[in-house]
């Protein structure tokens, strides 16, 4: 079924949903997303995806078009409008159409509001069960300080690089480094792992975006006892670590049992994993 997509400030059919050549989005990756998931028709973790997109625009100098509470409104028109009760949303803000020069301010009033509604390919449910195999990045994660990693940008370069590295050696996932050598991210996931019995997942400073997923993770692994400690780690910590998942809103929470050939644990995802990816799922369905 064709999709009804969200453009400007009305549902329009798929095959009119377009934008110009000049939007500087696709002459220069300028604009910021947000991927949202829908559970049982309820938008998952709604309030902190319109910050985060908020932010993101505030950071670079964008206004975006409406108020929170009006595109809330729009996005929960689209998600009904194309039956997405379980489904995966594409919220995105252009800068919109200028010229072909980098000047981003002239295109000030023609930021464009698109929003996707869909459902999402998620790894196989055996993926879930045998855990990802992944490879460091020799691609370091952009420095801070010249595109911060919390603006979650239509900019994806940086990752793209990282995840054809990945692919190259025949896996799906990259774990990226900083300019320090400590670990960031993964491609669009953020990094946990588990050592006698502690969580550790490296600080969002250390050059990931602020995972809502890792967020919501952190809060449930408390609420089970369980000790979470936000510290820089190394490839080294990764190797040896006990236990290694991913979270992300489309990955949800997966276990890793492989780094650069390097078997984590005994090669399947450990009890933690599992367990808060269980709790994740219940609370994502309640
Ligand atoms: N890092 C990057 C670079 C991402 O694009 C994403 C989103 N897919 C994440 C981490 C995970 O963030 P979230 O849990 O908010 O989806």
């Amino acid at each position: 079924m064709a999709l009804k997509v969200w453009m400007y400030d009305k549902l329009v059919d798929e095959e009119d949903a377009k934008i110009s050549v000049f939007d500087h989005a696709l002459l220069y990756g300028d604009g910021v997303f947000e991927g949202i998931r829908v559970y049982n028709g309820k938008i998952f973790e709604f309030d902190a995806h319109l910050d985060r997109l908020y932010n993101s625009a505030k950071v670079i100098r964008l206004v975006i078009p409406m108020d929170k509470q009006t595109l809330a409104a729009a996005v929960t028109k689209t998600v009904e409008a194309n039956n997405a009760t379980d489904g995966y949303i594409r919220l995105i803000v252009t800068r919109g159409a200028g010229d072909l020069g980098l000047n981003a301010l002239i295109c000030e009033k023609a930021a464009i509001i698109i929003i996707i509604a869909d459902s999402i390919q998620l790894y196989p449910e055996q993926l879930y069960e045998t855990g990802l195999k992944v490879v460091s990045a020799a691609t370091i994660r952009n420095h801070p300080l010249s595109l911060p990693p919390q603006i979650k940008s239509l900019n994806y370069l940086n990752n793209i690089l990282a995840k054809i590295e990945a692919l190259d050696k025949d896996v799906s996932e990259a774990i990226m480094y900083n300019h320090e050598g400590y670990v960031a991210e993964a491609v669009a996931d953020n990094v946990f792992i588990v050592k006698n019995g502690v969580i550790y997942t490296p600080p969002t400073q250390a050059g990931s975006l602020p995972g809502i997923t890792r967020a919501l993770v952190i809060r449930l692994a408390k609420k089970e006892n369980l000790a979470v400690v936000e510290k820089n780690l190394t490839r080294f910590d990764l190797y040896v670590s006990d236990e290694f998942f991913l979270t992300g809103t489309a990955a949800e929470v997966i276990g890793i049992v492989d780094i650069d050939g390097r078997v984590i644990g005994d090669g399947k995802p450990g009890p933690i994993t599992r367990l808060l990816r269980k709790k994740f799922y219940e609370y994502a369905r309640s």
